[in-house]
């Protein structure tokens, strides 16, 4: 026998993108100056101070991928390599200890690998999200860093992100800030989620899918959504993603880039976008893990309309292009550029 699994019996098509508890995850827990072996549990509880730093002063941070069933029936993950340096550059800038890259791999594996029954199957169109996190659980009431962290890493599977197609969506250009120069813009905290709550509520009252938030110093250029990078196409098919230092660098996004690049062999350029010259632009998506590109058709700056040439029942072609090519790498359909797939068993 091959030792197979039984898959869980889930609806997968029908998930949605929601918290299922899984079998097993992982925590480590740094003290005295060094992280603990780490283990699996099977315990989805915490029992942390009620003065616990994250509690007081949200010091927190995460990483989402995901696991996905290729179409030989093996389980990957995609670049996790970027997701450990990035949660490195996080650590280092919220004051907080740094799990170790070959650590936070060998984690994000072991989960996955225990709750393999949870992996969606391929043509799903479901996966396994990974959510790596860590956080002060140690007490602090003076304004520091905390002494004590607990790095964890749960899975919980998720369902298609576009059910029935990709439908475009309408946003608008918010008058919230999201990151100010030389803040947290460019790293994976949580603080950076708690503040935009309001705004994104705010935008779904008022009918709008997402915020578009521009820079806060001048107000003239496209920075990110709350959770998405942008990539736009111009009319002479040219991939363009807007270049600040308070984006944060979505992987998503930067592997579009190479695809759009070696595989489709179009112009990239990642430069200052101006909200003015939106309006010239052929196609706009965002760019994230959850949904790899979701197109963008209509975006609302304070009721002027700027409406897309790829309109509003579609992807534009690049845009469904690049989410193909993308996808089929993510799946296993499409040969990945080196080091790319990140084979779990
Ligand atoms: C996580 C995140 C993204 C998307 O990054 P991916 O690595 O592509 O998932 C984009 N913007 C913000 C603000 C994020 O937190």
């Amino acid at each position: 026998m091959s030792g197979e699994i039984e898959k869980k019996q889930m609806d997968w098509a029908n998930i949605g993108f929601n918290y299922h508890v899984t079998d097993q995850r992982y925590v480590s827990n740094y003290k005295d100056g060094k992280w603990d072996d780490g283990v699996l549990t099977s315990d989805d509880k915490i029992t942390i101070s009620e003065c616990a730093g994250v509690l007081q002063y949200s010091q927190s941070c995460f990483e989402g991928l995901k696991a996905y069933t290729t179409e030989d029936g093996k389980i990957v993950t995609f670049r996790p390599d970027l997701n450990a340096e990035r949660m490195e550059n996080t650590c280092k800038r919220l004051e907080m200890p740094v799990f170790p890259k070959e650590r936070f791999i060998d984690a994000i594996e072991r989960v996955v690998a225990a709750n393999e029954a949870y992996v969606p199957p391929y043509g799903s169109g479901a996966t396994l999200y990974i959510r790596p996190y860590m956080f002060a659980s140690s007490p602090v009431i003076g304004v520091k860093p905390a002494e004590e962290y607990q790095f964890r890493v749960l899975v919980t599977p998720v369902g298609p992100y576009f059910k029935g197609g990709a439908k475009p969506l309408t946003i608008k250009v918010s008058d919230f800030d999201r990151a100010a120069p030389h803040g947290t813009g460019h790293v994976k905290a949580g603080l950076n989620y708690a503040m935009s709550l309001h705004a994104i509520v705010t935008a779904h009252e008022e009918g709008y899918s997402e915020n578009m938030y521009l820079d806060p110093a001048t107000r003239t250029k496209v920075e990110e959504t709350g959770g998405a990078n942008f990539l736009f196409v111009t009319k002479d098919q040219k991939v363009v993603t807007p270049k600040s230092e308070s984006i944060l660098p979505s992987i998503t996004r930067r592997s579009l880039m190479i695809v759009a690049k070696d595989y489709l062999g179009l112009e990239v350029e990642e430069r200052e976008i101006l909200l003015e010259e939106v309006k010239d632009f052929a196609e706009c998506g965002l760019c994230g893990t959850a949904a790899v590109i979701s197109p963008v058709g209509k975006i609302v700056d304070h009721g002027k309309e700027i409406c897309l040439p790829s309109g509003m029942d579609e992807m534009g072609p690049i845009t469904k292009k690049l989410y193909d090519t993308l996808t089929g790498i993510q799946m296993g359909r499409i040969e990945a550029p080196e080091g790319w797939i990140h084979v779990i068993k």
